[in-house]
């Protein structure tokens, strides 16, 4: 379903004449509201009506999150607080969290956006919707409520955790979307498993899964396991929430709401626009928020863009699912290398289970990368010969791939720290990093 067809299916040359409209007055508004950046527009003598075409966005001053952290909590908003009804936080890397905030109008465009991204999951208002993000700060677990609530569907705010109770509530109230990070879906269906819960027991049509990371991989084992078909949802809270961006039913890369965020992708080192199908830093512009519209935020997210059309009728750009951060991505003797990638890898083996944790160290002069994976119980009770084969193939697979040596370590089942929220898997031992 396609929630607002005018908007989502918009001629690309008349969208940009909106876009540019869009940007000029956030300029203007910015330049009138926000000493940060009526300083940073008077150092490069940038004024609201030298914006006239999209290319000019290319000439304006990024923003990043130590920009956030230096104007904490309030300084970049752009309203009186008086207007601000909401605010949400996102965990900082040190000490203070990123705060944002929201006016009764961005309130109603997040819930637009996210009514959008729950129709590219094929959505409708007869839907039973269960938000297992966590409710709070945190923008995942409101974000999903309102856009469903504005869908029409019936929202149950399970919040995460209490897996058990998630999956009661799932078969007795018939939930046919579940919105969560795909690691807890993992856990929702590795838990359902051990119940003896069968996926023609639960009525799960789609999946809306995001907030970090995850691989094809990944949506194979949960859409075969929950028995749904699994869609990726992108946002982050300093643009809007999730709502940012949303794969259709093509699965083909997630529309990106561009009448209200421009993308961009960057070259991190040089801060040069890359052209489509390039992997590089994703950067947003919001054009029509209120409280806190970021000029070309840099979301450290690794990602590509492309402007083809979708078979779908939609006509946003796509972004690529992300692959990585820029700040998490380990450099192993010389070698840059995303999580996601051994995630992928392991997926691809049928001894290994999704569950998987990377711990780096310094050995000598020499960095260690050893890659821990939880296996079937059962490969315990056999020789000590069969589990080193496994080993050695895992290991021969992720050379392949990744262009290292690392060491593998197989580890009984539920051995490693399940997530109830963001999975944490890499242990990083080497001091100074
Ligand atoms: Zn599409």
């Amino acid at each position: 379903m396609i929630w607002d067809p005018y908007n989502e299916c918009m001629d690309v040359e008349q969208r940009a004449r909106l876009q540019v409209w869009r940007l000029r007055e956030t300029v203007a508004r910015l330049k009138a509201n926000v000493p940060f950046y009526r300083e940073r527009f008077r150092d490069i003598d940038l004024e609201p009506e030298d914006i006239r075409s999209l290319e000019d966005l290319e000439h304006l001053p990024f923003t990043t999150k130590d920009d956030l952290r230096d104007n904490y909590p309030y300084g970049l908003f752009a309203v009186p607080l008086e207007e601000v009804v909401r605010v949400h936080a996102s965990s900082g890397t040190t000490g203070k969290p990123t705060v944002v905030g929201y006016t009764a109008e961005d309130i109603d465009l997040w819930a637009e956006c996210m009514a959008r991204s729950i129709g590219c999951a094929g959505g409708t208002p007869h839907d039973i919707l269960q938000v297992s993000y966590g409710y709070g700060l945190f923008t995942g677990g409101l974000g999903l409520h309102f856009g469903g609530e504005r869908m029409g569907c019936t929202v149950i705010p399970m919040s995460s955790g209490n897996t058990e109770r998630q999956l009661m509530m799932m078969r007795d109230l018939g939930t046919t979307i579940l919105a969560c990070t795909p690691s807890y879906a993992l856990t929702i269906a590795d838990t359902a498993r051990d119940l003896g819960i069968s996926a023609d027991e639960l009525k799960l049509k789609s999946g809306i899964f995001g907030a970090e990371p995850w691989s094809e991989g990944s949506r194979k084992a949960v859409e075969e396991m929950l028995g749904l078909s699994a869609h990726d949802i992108y946002g982050l809270s300093e643009v809007l929430g999730p709502g940012v961006s949303n794969e259709c039913e093509a699965k083909n890369g997630l529309h990106v709401f561009d009448d209200h965020f421009i993308p961009e992708i960057i070259d991190p080192a040089t801060g040069k626009r890359l052209p489509d199908g390039e992997p590089g830093e994703l950067v947003f512009t919001c054009i029509t928020k209120r409280c806190l519209p970021l000029i070309r935020y840099r979301t450290r997210d690794v990602s590509t863009l492309t402007h083809e059309i979708c078979s779908c009728g939609r006509t946003h750009p796509r972004m690529g699912r992300i692959r990585g951060r820029t700040d998490d991505m380990l450099i192993i003797r010389g070698v840059n290398v995303f999580p996601s990638q051994i995630e992928h890898v392991l997926l691809g083996i049928e001894e290994a289970q999704p569950h998987y944790q990377l711990v780096v160290r310094r050995e000598g002069r020499l960095d260690v990368l050893e890659v821990q994976v939880e296996v079937a119980g059962e490969l315990f009770s056999d020789t000590v010969r069969r589990l080193e084969e496994v080993e050695r193939k895992i290991a021969h697979a992720l050379y392949t791939a990744l262009g290292i040596t690392v060491q593998v370590k197989l580890v009984e089942p539920k051995t490693l720290a399940r997530s109830e929220g963001k999975a944490k898997r890499v242990l990083d031992l080497r001091e100074g990093v």
